[in-house]
Parts: C-alpha cells; sequence; structure tokens
C-alpha cells in the first residue's frame, strides 16, 4: 500500500479541456512573447496588455469543462485510503470544478486577484483593468494572482514537505521544463518515493522516473487512478 500520494500537474491536463499548453506546437508562447505576458517587467510597460492576455485566458477557463483526468483524480482524493496532495502549475480551477477538495496552486489562479499595496486577495472580475482600485486600500495597484516568470512560486516551503514525505510521486501533463516544479521528481528519488510519469509524449524528465505511461491525460489517467484504487 503506497500511503501518501503527491501529484503534480501541469498544462497537458487541461488541454483536452481546450484549454492551450505552453509549449507545445502552436501553444500559447509560439502566439505570445513571454516577456511581455508573463514577468512583473512585462506588467509594469503594459498593463492593459496583460490584463487582456489574462482576461482572454480567464473568460477561456470559465468556458472550459473538467475532463475524465480532472474527474479521475478528484476520485482518488475521495476513495484514497491514505493522504492524497495535488500540487498543480495550472492557474484554472478545472481540479476544483471536477470536485478536487484541497489544491495547491503554486502558479497562482486566475480566478484570484490581489493588491501590490497591501497584498489584499479577492476574487477576480471576468474582465481586470489598470484603472481598478484595490477593495481593502483603494490603490491603483491590482494584477492577477498569478506568479510570473522571475517570482516565487507559491506554498514552496509546504511542498518539500509533501515530496519529501510521499510514497508515490505521479507527474502528469507536465513538459518538466520550468523550476523548480521540474526539480520535485528528483527530490522525490533521493526520498525513495516510486515515481511515475502520466504524459502525452516522453518529456525533458522522462528517464528520472520509475514508471511512466504515454498518452492522453483523458485516458492514462482514469485507467492508472483505476489501478491505485483496485491495489494492483
Ligand atoms: P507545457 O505546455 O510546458 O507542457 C505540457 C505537457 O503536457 C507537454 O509535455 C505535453 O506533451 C503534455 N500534453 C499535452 N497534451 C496532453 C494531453 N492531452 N494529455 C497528457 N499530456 C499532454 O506546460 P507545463 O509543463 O504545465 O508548463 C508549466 C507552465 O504552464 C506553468 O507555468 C503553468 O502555469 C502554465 N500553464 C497553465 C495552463 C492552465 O492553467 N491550464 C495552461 C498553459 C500553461
Amino acid at each position: 500500500m503506497r500511503n501518501k500520494i503527491v501529484i503534480l500537474t501541469g498544462a497537458g491536463i487541461s488541454a483536452e479541456s481546450g484549454l492551450g499548453t505552453f509549449r507545445d506546437a502552436g501553444g500559447l508562447w509560439s502566439q505570445y512573447d513571454l516577456e511581455e505576458v508573463a514577468t512583473p517587467e512585462g506588467f509594469a510597460r503594459d498593463p492593459a496588455k496583460v490584463h487582456g492576455f489574462y482576461n482572454a485566458r480567464r473568460a477561456n477557463a470559465k468556458a472550459a469543462e473538467p475532463n475524465a483526468a480532472h474527474i479521475a483524480l478528484a476520485r482518488l482524493e475521495r476513495d484514497w485510503p491514505g493522504q492524497v496532495v495535488l500540487i498543480t502549475q495550472n492557474i484554472d480551477d478545472l481540479h476544483e470544478r471536477a470536485g478536487h477538495q484541497r489544491v495547491i496552486h503554486m502558479h497562482g489562479e486566475l480566478m484570484e486577484a490581489k493588491c501590490e499595496a497591501c497584498d489584499a486577495h479577492w476574487e477576480a472580475p471576468l474582465q481586470m483593468l489598470p484603472a481598478d482600485a484595490c477593495p481593502e486600500c483603494g490603490e491603483h495597484a491590482t494584477r492577477p494572482d498569478i506568479v510570473w516568470f522571475g517570482e516565487m512560486p507559491y506554498d514552496m516551503d509546504l511542498i518539500e514537505q509533501h515530496i519529501t514525505s510521499a510514497d508515490l510521486f505521479a507527474s502528469i501533463g507536465t513538459s518538466g521544463q520550468v523550476f523548480p516544479a521540474a526539480g520535485f521528481v528528483m527530490q522525490a528519488n533521493a526520498a525513495d518515493a516510486r515515481t511515475v510519469e502520466l504524459n502525452l509524449e516522453p518529456s525533458e524528465l522522462s528517464g528520472m522516473f520509475d514508471e511512466r505511461h504515454e498518452g492522453l491525460a483523458s485516458e492514462v489517467v482514469p485507467a492508472w487512478v483505476n489501478r491505485l484504487l483496485a491495489g494492483s
């Protein structure tokens, strides 16, 4: 019995819900300049452009539905007799909408806004604008609650504690190109967890996993969850 399961998800788990991945051919980074829309410097230069980018992502995410992979992980959280910890790099809310109770959003959340002046957090309106004032302090310092490149991901201490105490670590739908998440499999291996990768194709990190399952998340994730819950 592998008691504690720690799962990392990336953009690939939401691809079949219609949300574009970043690095695949035709992905978001082939359409947008990362430096312009996903860095603090880009936001300082042109906040309207950055808000426009995330307003479009937010509208797409609202229109999307969880797929069979999100639903299978919510079932694993509900039915697994041990602990299941879900860490996602995704900023969409499809895990929650599939019924997952506890999700660590290490790169922030599209549906949340925050104030750079007083650090207040609130539910993001569908359209955020540079002129928006903070509902707490009134400053015009509001931004999407997204961790941009060059910023520190959320909950890193908690994540490290979970990974170093995992019995089983699974990475789902992530290319393994963005640190620190790309380093989690090394930490899990060092802690003697069994490591599993579920991805459409081999990733940069495939050689580091004990077990690999290639295919669509909507197929390989429910099959993996069924095997775990059946005890095999
Ligand atoms: P990525 O685009 O770098 O990699 C996606 C991976 O998913 C690839 O390895 C690809 O082969 C795989 N994949 C594509 N379709 C799949 C499918 N149907 N089933 C299984 N695997 C599939 O994304 P990443 O590794 O998550 O990159 C990290 C960054 O991307 C993070 O910063 C994250 O916040 C951001 N991101 C999030 C979203 C979202 O919230 N939905 C969307 C795009 C990017």
